[in-house]
């Protein structure tokens, strides 16, 4: 978190906001699963994979820390809940105090609540279309429901893990699933991510408008202190095309009604 503070500085940022991941769901994972050391780690007896729980604690004193060392840069608590909706007594129980500035809703798994796969997994299952259809049928239902979080984090996470056998992604191929998230979501008043791991296609940002959609806001998944806000100067861009723009806070969502 200090070296990425120091790279927002470097990067003459006015605000990082640090959406640290809160992992709910324990994933099932088969023989054969890719198991990078990541998800090893957390392997359960029951073959199950569950993230140890957010250290809150632990990591808003580090957010104080870069806060007294990078007096200059605006902090934002924040927190990813994955399948928030499915996890509403934890969900609650993390966000009570409201300690968090910046809370996203992320989808990762497939197969609903009962039977979890991590997308990337999941890929290896069942064809890659289907996959995706699977992922924004859960997205939706995550947008439709009343879990409390304002942003919806890289709704195309599934392209991140597209095999290259199937040729490339076209968000055209899916272009009905993917309106219907982004109409739940408009009615919900939640914001839209523009993730830039893997650059959002245009076209989605252009989709969200139409569905009425107000905010967006920008994550690059850093994870590392050297990828902080790559590829935003082009998001920035098809944000600006849509109708977009920044607000008088610089740590804002952009809005269309700004
Ligand atoms: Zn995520």
């Amino acid at each position: 978190m200090d070296a990425t503070c120091a790279r927002a500085e470097q990067l003459r940022l006015p605000s990082v906001a640090f959406t640290e991941h809160a992992d709910l769901t324990p994933w099932v994972v088969r023989p054969g699963d890719a198991m990078p050391d990541v998800l090893a780690r957390w392997l359960r007896p029951d073959g199950r994979v569950a993230p140890r729980p957010l250290d809150v604690e632990g990591y808003l004193a580090c957010l104080q820390r870069c806060r007294e060392r990078y007096p200059e840069l605006r902090i934002l608590s924040g927190v990813e809940l994955s399948e928030p909706h499915w996890h509403p007594e934890q969900t609650a129980a993390l966000l009570a105090g409201g300690r968090f500035h910046r809370v996203l809703g992320s989808v990762h798994s497939v197969g609903g609540r009962a039977e979890p796969r991590l997308v990337d997994h999941a890929m290896g299952d069942t064809a890659a279309a289907d996959v995706v259809r699977s992922y924004l049928a859960e997205a939706a239902v995550m947008a439709a429901s009343d879990a409390p979080f304002s942003v919806l984090a890289h709704i195309d996470y599934p392209v991140r893990h597209w095999p290259v056998d199937a040729g490339p992604f076209r968000p055209a191929d899916f272009e009905e699933e993917f309106r219907a998230v982004l109409t739940v979501l408009a009615a919900s008043g939640r914001a839209l991510e523009i993730n830039t791991r893997v650059p959002l296609a245009p076209e989605l940002v252009a989709w969200w408008a139409d569905a009425g959609g107000d905010a967006v806001s920008f994550g690059s998944d850093a994870h590392r202190p050297a990828d902080l806000a790559n590829g935003f100067a082009a998001a920035a861009d098809v944000a600006l095309g849509c109708g977009f723009r920044p607000g008088t806070d610089a740590a804002g969502l952009w809005s269309r009604r700004a």
